[in-house]
């Protein structure tokens, strides 16, 4: 983040400029580490190589609740489709749904395609407090295009660095504004995509919710390293613990999902009668009751992923 940034929008809530002296022992020492591990292990992606900004949104919105490995065909699939921020704002919302194929959480398309269009219209913002103000892009996306894009040292902070950087400062159960600040004060500045990629990747294949500290590049500063990488203690706490998974299958969330997946095999432009989708969208569980479908729709017409007109249900083209 730079100097001087105003703390009042929501994307700092809780941010305190005045911050004396990072909490993480020899961060120096840990940056250099943590930049010369990812030189030899990070994650090789076609938007980090680029530092395209649409290449950098695109895969930003897409990674948020997906695996990279599900992430990087459909990244390759939904940018040979739409190549340019023109070319997606140009797009209906229906073919940009049906480009969003396989990836869930389908409102992620539209809230993407909703950003294409303010930035087509009005250029791109280049720093994460422009780019967070636009409608369709959380904080956490535009301090990846801030920094991955446009060399701001702007903190992503996802699930992967909040237990990284937690860990490096002593106290795994840290959170929200006072991690956010550890996460601003070691930001390494001269190297802010580097930075912030290394601690998404550290995150998600060394320091993880099980911890490989035996293998840790900056174990010997970490006051959370444990002997020779046996899991740690910490990691039975609440949390890290391994939520509870709810069914998804026969779920209402399966269902939405199911009217989607159902309207995106009809020809573009086609719709279907509203009375038919408890069975096509069944797939072997018992069909769902015409009114819980009938709300699934009013939900899934509010949030711009469906139109409904005189009993038919179509994608919004
Ligand atoms: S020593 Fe363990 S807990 Fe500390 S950063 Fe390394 S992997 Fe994470």
């Amino acid at each position: 983040m730079r100097r001087g940034t105003p703390p009042s929008h929501p994307f700092f809530r809780g941010y305190t400029p005045a911050v004396s002296r990072p909490p993480i022992r020899n961060l120096r020492a840990v940056q250099r580490a943590l930049l010369r591990w990812h030189e030899a292990h990070g994650l090789r992606a076609p938007w980090r190589e680029s530092g395209d900004p649409y290449a950098c949104l695109v895969a930003a919105v897409m990674a948020q609740q997906t695996q990279m490995s599900r992430v990087m065909p459909s990244f390759a699939r939904f940018t040979a489709a739409f190549p340019t921020i023109g070319a997606l704002a140009a797009a209906s919302p229906g073919d940009v749904i049906r480009a969003w194929t396989g990836m869930g959480y389908n409102q992620r398309a539209v809230r993407l395609h909703r950003a294409a269009r303010a930035i087509a219209a009005n250029g791109w913002p280049r720093d994460a407090l422009g780019l967070a103000r636009i409608d369709g892009i959380g904080p956490f996306t535009a301090a990846i295009v801030a920094s991955f894009a446009f060399g701001e040292p702007a903190a992503c902070v996802d699930t992967n660095v909040r237990r990284v950087l937690a860990r490096l400062a002593g106290d795994p159960s840290l959170d929200g504004a006072a991690l956010q600040r550890i996460a601003d004060a070691a930001m390494a500045a001269t190297a802010p995509a580097r930075w912030n990629q290394a601690l998404m990747d550290y995150g998600a294949r060394v320091c993880t919710p099980r911890p490989k500290c035996g293998d840790c590049a900056v174990a010997r500063w970490c006051p959370s390293r444990e002997a020779a990488g046996a899991p740690r203690a910490a990691d039975t706490r609440a949390s890290y613990r391994a939520r509870p998974q709810t069914r998804y299958e026969g779920s209402p969330r399966y269902f939405r999902g199911r009217i989607i997946d159902v309207l995106r095999s009809l020809p573009p432009g086609a719709s279907l009668r509203i009375g038919a989708l408890p069975s096509r969208i069944a797939n072997g569980h018992t069909p769902p009751a015409p009114g819980e479908v009938a709300a699934w729709l009013t939900a899934l017409e509010a949030q711009g992923l469906v139109r409904v007109r005189r009993g038919r249900v179509s994608l919004p083209e």
